[in-house]
């Protein structure tokens, strides 16, 4: 069993095979913090999120990298028009600086809220200039890249590749060339590396001139390969920065490095909300704020944006999330019966018979995260071994090794609070006290001191449930 994964640049599912064994180097392309990020963002976010945490799983010493977007995305992914962050700036009166630290401080609050393991960099373009125009200069002295004033393009008729991972062919995009007579690039698909500006508000000093800022594709190469190297394994993005983005980054490394770039491209496909586009002017533009303040937890948007193959399209609406926050505490519920089983608590089935229906269910979880990250098949193998547990068809033994596998399979997908549902512990041991008081009380008929005790555990946020095999109690995770 291998882990294949869909590469966007074959359009294929192929085996992975990292460059070097054992390690894996990947580069997410992260936010443009000029707003807050929304769930759209979010699922690209989460997509690379369980990426890295499965190829843990599998053994491999994992370098990401994800980087934050500060200066030269401009509106529309074009060449020219606004700064996405200056525009901010201006509409809210502040420095782009301001507002750059602003959304990148949430933008870190939100992903670690979300469960997000931290890459090794955050990498921010405006610290990485002279990186940038290291390689300008070198594409320059290789005929790839040319001057025209102080703004600097990428000739794209100098890489005959151009157009592999997006499938534009240049004489298509050559089209509007024709129209645009003044245009100062030689084709029109060349795309700026470096352009000047004096009303842009972040500028630069260069050998080109004053008034400068990077492209925003350039960044992403120059960032990529300061801390992973010139040869990626894997490279991952929403299916928006297929073109022109990920093109260009493609274009202008291979051309600096005389290397492949990324033996990998993968692709989270659009978030839809209510089965439409996220717009503004539908304000269905939602954040993990607005989630929160309709109450629901970091967790259950979590689990909704991850739960959906990621190379489907997702729809998000208000009742999916409902349901996935009751679908959550069906695994904190797993978990915590498994916890017990192992603790000797409960029917204790037939540890072979047992042992086969584990094994099946690590084989359907492992097989669905190998399939190119198979969430939803990987999330039934759970939803298959609560059905078991819940006939009481595990032994003591299997138990155990079940609740080894679900904290694995969890350290994969990040939802269960496996914490919260640990045995053993004084807290702990208060809290059964008090269960086995409650069922004193029940014995001996004393209705208002169950209820009261009851009441007690629930302001605790203990959830108690009555079972054909006892009572058992696990913790309220939000
Ligand atoms: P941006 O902040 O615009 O640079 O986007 C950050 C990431 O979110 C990029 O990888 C985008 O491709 C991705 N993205 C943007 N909108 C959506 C969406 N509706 N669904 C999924 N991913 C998205
Ligand atoms: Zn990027």
């Amino acid at each position: 069993m291998s882990f294949h994964v869909y590469n966007s640049l074959t359009r294929r599912k192929e085996r992975f095979e990292s460059r070097e064994q054992g390690v894996v180097r990947m580069y997410n392309c992260g936010p443009t913090v000029y707003s807050r990020a929304h769930i759209g963002n979010l699922r690209s976010f989460l997509f690379a999120d369980v990426l890295r945490r499965w190829l843990e799983y599998l053994g491999y010493e994992v370098h990401q990298v994800m980087n934050i977007t500060d200066v030269g995305h401009i509106q529309g992914d074009a060449d020219e028009g606004e700064d996405k962050l200056d525009a901010q700036a201006k509409k809210d009166r502040l420095d782009p600086r301001e507002i750059a630290k602003r959304y990148a401080d949430e933008f870190l609050a939100d992903v670690a809220a979300l469960g997000v393991r931290a890459p090794e960099v955050y990498p921010r373009a405006t610290d990485h200039i002279p990186e940038m125009l290291a390689i300008i200069d070198d594409l320059i002295a290789k005929g790839n890249a040319y001057q025209v004033g102080q703004d600097v393009y990428f000739d794209v008729t100098s890489f005959p590749n151009y157009g592999r991972l997006s499938g534009n062919k240049l004489e298509d995009l050559e089209g509007g060339a024709r129209v645009e007579v003044r245009e100062e690039k030689r084709h029109h698909a060349d795309f700026a590396l470096w352009k000047s500006d004096p009303k842009h508000l972040m500028k630069w000093d260069s050998h080109f001139g004053p008034d400068g800022f990077p492209g925003w594709h350039i960044e992403c190469s120059a960032m990529a390969i300061k801390h992973l190297g010139e040869e990626l394994d894997i490279h991952t993005g929403g299916e928006d920065n297929v073109f022109p983005h990920h093109e260009c980054e493609i274009a202008q490394s291979e051309c600096h490095t005389g290397k492949p770039f990324a033996r990998y491209w993968m692709h989270a496909k659009f978030l839809q909300v209510e089965g439409g586009k996220m717009s503004k002017s539908l304000g269905n533009v939602y954040t993990l704020g607005d989630l929160e303040e309709r109450g629901h937890s970091p967790r259950s948007l979590r689990f909704t944006l991850i739960r959906g193959h990621y190379r489907q399209p997702l729809n998000f609406t208000w009742d999916i999330v409902a349901e996935q926050k009751a679908a959550l505490e069906k695994l904190d519920e797993l978990y915590s019966r498994l916890v017990r089983a192992a603790d000797g608590q409960g029917t204790p089935g037939d540890d072979d018979a047992g042992r086969a229906l584990l094994d099946d269910s690590i084989e359907t979880f492992e097989s669905g995260m190998n399939d190119d990250l198979n969430v939803p098949r990987a999330v039934s193998a759970l939803f298959q071994l609560r059905a078991h547990v819940l006939e009481g068809a595990l032994g003591r033994t299997v138990a155990a090794a079940g609740v080894d596998f679900v904290r694995r399979a969890n350290d994969v997908l990040g939802v269960i609070d496996v914490d919260a549902n640990a045995a053993g512990g004084e807290a702990n041991e208060a809290i059964e006290a008090l269960v086995q008081a409650r069922l004193d009380a029940r014995a001996s008929k004393d209705w208002a001191a169950s209820d009261r005790i009851r009441d007690e555990l629930v302001a605790q946020g203990i959830v108690i449930q009555d079972t054909a095999d006892g009572t058992i109690w696990r913790r309220q995770a939000e």
